[in-house]
C-alpha cells in the first residue's frame, strides 16, 4: 500500500478524509513553515497525518487523536506500512478528554473531528498553539449549511457549533481568520502579533 492506495481504499468506504484542494492549501503553508510539532484532532485511518508527515521538519512529530478503535487499528497499520512510526504518534480516545492532558506547544493544529465540539477544540487549540502557530479547521462550511439559512434536521447542532467557531475566531481581536471555500470549507486562524 502507498499513500494513493490508502486514499482510494478510504474513499471506497466513505471515510471522510481530507479533500485534495484542502490538502494543497495546508501543504503550501507547511512548505513555508517548517513545522516540527503538529496536532491533529481526528486521525481516521491516518491519511491526512501521512500527507502532512511528508512536509514535516526534520525530527518533527505529529500527535493525532482518534476515538474509534477500528480506525486507530487501521491507522497504525498504515503508519507502519509507510514507515512513519517515528513521525506520527496516535492518542487513542476522545479528544475532549485527551486535549486537556496535553501541554506541549504546537506549530500547527488541524481540527477534523466531531463538529459539535469545534468551539471546545478551538479553546484547546489556542492554549496549545505557539504564538506564531496556525490552526486549520476542516469542514467549517459543512456542505454549505453553515452559510445558508439551513436550520433544521439532524445536522442542526453541528451547524450551530460551526457557526459559533466562526464567530469566535473572526470576532476575537487577537485572532486573524480566513474562511476558504476549498473542500468542505477550511478556516485558517493565526494569533495577531503585537509588535512595537
Ligand atoms: N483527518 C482525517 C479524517 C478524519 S475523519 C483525514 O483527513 O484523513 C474524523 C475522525 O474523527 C473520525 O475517524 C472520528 O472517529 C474521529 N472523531 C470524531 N470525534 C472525535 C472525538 N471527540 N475524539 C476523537 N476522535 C474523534
Ligand atoms: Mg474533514
Amino acid at each position: 500500500m502507498n499513500l494513493a492506495e490508502i486514499k482510494s481504499y478510504a474513499l471506497e468506504r466513505h471515510i471522510p478524509i481530507i479533500m485534495d484542494d484542502t490538502l494543497e492549501v495546508i501543504k503550501d503553508v507547511m512548505k513555508d513553515k517548517n513545522a516540527t510539532k503538529i496536532l491533529e484532532i481526528g486521525t481516521a485511518v491516518g491519511y491526512s497525518a501521512l500527507c502532512f508527515a511528508e512536509f514535516l521538519a526534520e525530527g518533527g512529530v505529529i500527535d493525532t487523536i482518534e476515538r474509534d478503535e477500528e480506525r486507530v487499528k487501521e491507522a497504525k497499520e498504515n503508519i507502519k506500512i509507510l514507515d512513519a512510526n517515528k513521525k506520527i504518534n496516535i492518542f487513542e480516545g476522545d479528544a475532549v478528554e485527551i486535549l486537556p492532558t496535553l501541554n506541549e506547544k504546537y506549530d500547527m493544529v488541524f481540527i477534523d473531528a466531531a463538529k459539535g465540539k469545534y468551539p471546545f477544540f478551538l479553546q484547546e487549540a489556542l492554549r496549545l498553539l505557539k504564538d506564531d502557530g496556525i490552526i486549520f479547521a476542516d469542514n467549517i462550511l459543512y456542505k454549505g449549511y453553515v452559510m445558508s439559512d439551513y436550520n433544521k434536521h439532524k445536522q442542526r447542532t453541528a451547524v450551530t457549533h460551526l457557526r459559533e467557531y466562526i464567530k469566535l475566531t473572526t470576532e476575537n481581536p487577537n485572532l486573524n481568520t480566513k474562511i476558504l471555500e476549498v473542500g468542505d470549507g477550511l478556516a485558517i486562524t493565526t494569533k495577531n502579533k503585537f509588535e512595537n
